[in-house]
C-alpha cells in the first residue's frame, strides 16, 4: 500500500461538540495535517469527511481525539472507511439540521485565558470589555432561547455584529468563528449603573463607579451569567450585617469571590482538590475550611464557600480595585429563587441593593452558582448549577425516554433521551410561585431541547402523594407515570452515576425526610436490591413518633421530644439542657398521640442530638442543626463511639445525656455521637451484605454531606471487606433524586 494512495474516512462524533469551537478546531487540525474534505454540525453531533494519506489521516484522527477544545466533551467517536470523492480543500459546511436533535447543549463556560488577555491589554479592541467571549468560553445555556444553537436563537439576537466582529465570525481560522455570543464595545451590550431607579453611568464608567460603591461598604446587585448576585465587602461587618438583615437570611453562609487562587489560599485551607475544583471550567463555589474569620459571612461554621471570577466583568471589577474577598450571594430574599430578569430584579431587590449593575444582555433562564465540596473520597457536587448544567450524568443504553421530576426540596430534573441522562440545573425548593414556574419552564425546556412531547415519555416522580413535584408530574399527559420511593431513588442515583445498573447492593440512605411505602417518614434506611429489580427495606433506624411531622424539621427540640420519649423523665428544663417549653409541649403531644407521625429519619436524630447539646432555637435553613453539630464535632479528636446496636438510638442518646450531665465537653460528645451513628449503620450494612451476599454498599442521602459520618462509614465498611460507592457528579441530597427516579422508572422491571 503506497503512502501516497488517497483514503477517505467518515468520522462521527457525539458529545458536547457544538458551541464549543469544535468545527474550527477540526478545520485547523485538518489544515495542519494536509487533510481535505469537510466538517459539519448535524442533529446528532459533528460529522467529518476526511481524505488524505493513511499517515496523515492517522495523525489527524489522533489530534481530533486528543486535542479537542477545553469545553468540548467527546462522548463517542466512530470512524469508517468511505469512498474518496476527491475534495480539493477542507471546508466547514453549513449545518445539517434534519431529524430530532440529540445534540447536547453546553453549560455556561468561564472566561478563557485568551479572552482575559484581550480584556487586560491596552490597545486591544476589546480592552476592558465586560462581555468579551469566544468559542472556547462565555455563556451558552443561560442565553439559549431555542435550538439549534446559533445567534438568532440566543438572547444576543438584538445586537447585529459590526464589521470587525462579522469578519472574525466568518473566518474559520479565527477563535471567534461562529462564536454565537461574540461582541465588542462597538456593537455589543454593555453594563449600566442604576441608582434610585435612574441610569447613572454606562460601560467602563459604570464599572469603575461600582468599585467605589463596594469600597464604601454599599450593597450592589450585579448581573451575572444565570442571575443577579448581591455583592458587598466581606471584611466590612456592618455591610455584611445589613445584607443579612435585608435578605432575611439569619445564618445561612454567604459565598465569597476572590480574584486569584493565591487570594483564596489566604482565607481558605485548600488542598489540591479544592484548587482544581476552584479553577475548573465550571468555576463553582468550593467549600473549604476557613483560615480567617470574616464576621457574619459564615456564622456557626468553620467552612467558607469560595469562588474565583468566572466572567470578564468579575475580573474587571477586581482589577479596578474591588474589595477582596467580596461577598457574592444570590440576589433574593430568604427562600425565593435568584432574580434574573432585569425588571423583576429592580422590583424584588429594591430594598436590598443600594445600586444595580445591570447588564444589557438578557438571561434566558435562571442558573444558580454550583457548589462543590471535597469529601474523603474526593470532590463531590452538592448543587448542580452554572457550569454543570445541563450535562449528561449517566448513560442507560437502550432505555426509553423518561422524565424524572425529582423531589420538592433542592429540586432538579432529569431526562433520559437516546440512552443518555441529562440533568437540569438546580431549581430550588418548590412551594414558591417563582420556583414552581421555574420548574414548569425547565420541564418544557428539557423536552423541547430534545424535541420530545410529554406524551412520548415515561414520567417518574416521588412516592409522596402530596409533593408539588408529584402533583405537577401527574398533570403531565405521560406515556405512563411511575412513583419511586424516595430512598430507593437516592440509592439508585449513586448506582446510576457509577454505571452499576445490574449490581445488587446494600444501600444506606441517611436522609432528612422521605415518604415510605408504609406512609411513615423514612430517612434511616438500609435497603438491598438493584436498579433493575428494585429495593427492599432490610433494616432501619428505630421508628419513633415525630410530633408535628415534617414541620418538626424547623425545631430540633420537637424532634428531640419524639426520639427521647420513654428514655428520659422530665422536661430537661434544667442545666445543662435548658430545653424550652416547646419541648414539654411536644412531649405532651407524643404522650397523647396527637399530630404525631412515625419516623425513622436520621436527620431528625441529628436534630435531637443538636437540641441536647444546646441548639434549642429554630432552624433557618435545611441541615442547619446537623451542620452546627458537625462543626462542634470537628474540633474534637476522641475516637470513642456511643453504642447504637441494631439501629436502636435509645442507647446512643442515653449515653449522650449521661456524658452531658457528667460535664464532658460538647465537642467530644458530638464526635462520639457521629462515630456512633456511623458504626451502627456500618454494622447494619455489614449484616445486610452478609445475608444477601452483596459486596458493595452504596451511600446516599443528605446526611452523606457530613464528612465525619461518611469517612467513618467508609472506614468501617472497608475494614469489613466491603467496597463503598459515593456520589461525585450528582448531589447526595435531594438534588440527585431525579437521577435515581429516572434509573428505576426507565430500567426497573
Ligand atoms: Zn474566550
Ligand atoms: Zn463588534
Ligand atoms: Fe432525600
Amino acid at each position: 500500500m503506497s503512502s501516497e494512495a488517497p483514503f477517505a474516512l467518515r468520522i462521527e462524533i457525539r458529545g458536547v461538540v457544538q458551541g464549543v469551537g469544535f468545527r474550527p478546531f477540526v478545520y485547523r487540525v485538518a489544515i495542519a495535517h494536509g487533510v481535505r474534505g469537510w466538517v459539519s454540525n448535524g442533529p446528532h453531533g459533528v460529522s467529518i469527511h476526511a481524505e488524505g494519506t493513511s499517515a496523515s489521516l492517522d495523525a489527524f484522527l489522533h489530534a481530533v481525539r486528543t486535542e479537542a477544545p477545553p469545553a468540548a466533551h467527546v462522548a463517542t467517536l466512530t470512524s469508517r472507511a468511505t469512498d474518496v470523492v476527491g475534495s480539493a480543500s477542507f471546508v466547514i459546511r453549513a449545518s445539517d439540521l434534519v431529524g430530532a436533535p440529540t445534540v447536547r447543549v453546553s453549560p455556561d463556560l468561564c472566561v478563557c485565558d485568551d479572552c482575559l488577555r484581550e480584556l487586560r491589554t491596552a490597545g486591544d479592541r476589546r480592552y476592558g470589555y465586560e462581555y468579551v467571549n469566544c468559542t472556547n468560553c462565555g455563556p451558552r445555556y443561560s442565553i439559549i432561547e431555542s435550538l439549534p444553537y446559533d445567534r438568532a436563537r440566543t438572547t444576543m439576537h438584538a445586537w447585529p455584529l459590526c464589521e470587525a466582529c462579522e469578519r472574525e465570525y466568518r473566518d474559520p481560522a479565527d477563535r471567534r468563528y461562529h462564536a454565537q455570543p461574540t461582541a465588542c464595545p462597538r456593537c455589543g451590550p454593555r453594563y449600566l449603573l442604576e441608582r434610585a431607579g435612574a441610569t447613572a453611568l454606562r460601560g467602563d464608567d459604570a464599572i469603575a463607579a461600582v468599585v467605589d460603591l463596594l469600597r464604601a461598604g454599599l450593597i450592589v446587585a450585579i448581573k451575572g451569567i444565570g442571575g443577579y448576585h448581591l455583592a458587598c465587602n466581606a471584611e466590612m461587618s456592618e455591610a455584611v450585617a445589613t445584607l443579612r438583615e435585608r435578605k432575611f437570611r439569619k445564618d445561612k453562609p454567604f459565598a465569597v469571590m476572590v480574584p486569584t487562587i493565591d487570594a483564596a489560599r489566604e482565607i481558605g485551607e485548600l488542598g489540591p482538590e479544592h484548587c482544581e475544583a476552584l479553577a475548573s471550567i465550571a468555576r463553582p463555589i468550593v467549600l473549604a475550611p476557613s483560615r480567617r474569620r470574616l464576621e457574619g459571612v459564615a456564622p456557626g461554621t468553620r467552612e467558607l464557600g469560595l469562588m474565583l471570577p468566572h466572567t470578564p466583568l468579575h475580573d474587571l471589577l477586581f482589577r479596578l480595585g474591588a474589595p477582596s474577598p467580596l461577598v457574592l450571594t444570590s440576589a433574593n430574599r430568604s427562600s425565593e429563587p435568584i432574580a434574573y430578569r432585569d425588571d423583576d430584579a429592580r422590583e424584588r431587590l429594591a430594598g436590598l441593593a443600594d445600586a444595580f449593575l445591570v447588564g444589557e444582555r438578557p438571561i434566558a433562564r435562571r442558573v444558580d452558582d454550583s457548589v462543590v465540596s471535597v469529601q474523603c473520597h474526593g470532590p463531590q457536587v452538592l448543587r448542580r448549577g452554572r457550569g454543570f448544567a445541563p450535562a449528561i450524568v449517566a448513560s442507560f443504553p437502550g432505555a426509553p425516554a423518561t422524565l424524572a421530576v425529582g423531589a420538592d426540596l433542592k429540586n432538579a430534573i432529569a431526562l433520559v433521551v437516546a440512552g443518555d441522562v441529562v440533568m437540569s440545573q438546580h431549581i430550588g425548593d418548590l412551594g414558591d410561585l417563582e420556583t414552581d414556574r421555574a420548574f414548569d419552564e425547565t420541564v418544557r425546556d428539557l423536552l423541547s431541547m430534545f424535541a420530545l412531547r410529554a406524551d412520548e415519555v415515561i414520567v417518574a416522580h416521588d412516592l409522596h402523594p402530596q409533593y408539588r413535584s408529584t402533583l405537577r408530574a401527574q398533570s403531565l399527559s405521560a406515556l405512563r407515570h411511575v412513583a419511586v420511593q424516595h430512598h430507593a431513588a437516592h440509592v439508585a442515583a449513586v448506582l446510576a452515576e457509577h454505571g452499576r445498573l445490574d449490581e445488587t447492593v446494600v444501600g444506606l440512605a441517611l436522609d432528612g425526610t422521605g415518604y415510605g411505602h408504609d406512609g411513615a417518614i423514612w430517612g434511616g434506611e438500609v435497603l438491598v436490591g438493584s436498579v433493575r429489580r428494585g429495593f427492599r427495606r432490610a433494616a432501619h433506624l428505630r421508628v419513633a413518633p415525630l410530633p408535628g411531622g415534617d414541620a418538626a424539621a424547623r425545631f430540633p427540640v420537637q424532634a428531640a421530644a419524639g426520639r427521647l420519649y420513654g428514655i428520659v423523665d422530665g422536661a430537661l428544663r434544667d442545666a445543662p439542657f435548658h430545653l424550652p417549653a416547646r419541648f414539654a409541649h411536644a412531649t405532651a403531644l407524643v404522650e397523647r398521640g396527637i399530630n404525631c407521625f412515625p419516623s425513622s429519619s436520621v436527620g431528625r436524630l441529628f436534630d435531637a442530638a443538636a437540641a441536647l447539646l444546646g441548639f434549642v432555637g429554630e432552624v433557618t435553613y435545611e441541615g442547619h442543626a446537623a451542620i452546627w453539630l458537625e462543626n462542634l464535632a470537628t474540633s474534637a479528636a476522641n475516637d470513642d463511639a456511643y453504642p447504637f446496636a441494631r439501629l436502636d438510638d435509645r442507647d446512643l442518646l442515653g449515653a449522650l445525656i449521661r456524658d452531658r450531665r457528667a460535664g464532658r465537653p460538647e465537642t467530644e460528645i458530638a464526635r462520639a455521637f457521629h462515630l456512633g451513628v456511623a458504626s451502627g449503620f456500618a454494622e447494619a450494612a455489614v449484616g445486610a451484605a452478609r445475608d444477601s451476599g452483596c459486596r458493595t454498599v452504596a451511600l446516599s442521602g443528605g446526611v452523606m454531606q457530613n464528612r465525619i459520618v461518611t469517612s467513618a462509614l467508609a472506614r468501617h465498611l472497608d475494614a469489613a471487606g466491603l467496597s463503598t460507592l459515593c456520589h461525585r457528579l450528582v448531589p447526595p441530597n435531594d438534588g440527585g433524586i431525579a437521577l435515581g427516579q429516572a434509573a428505576i422508572a426507565a430500567l426497573g422491571g
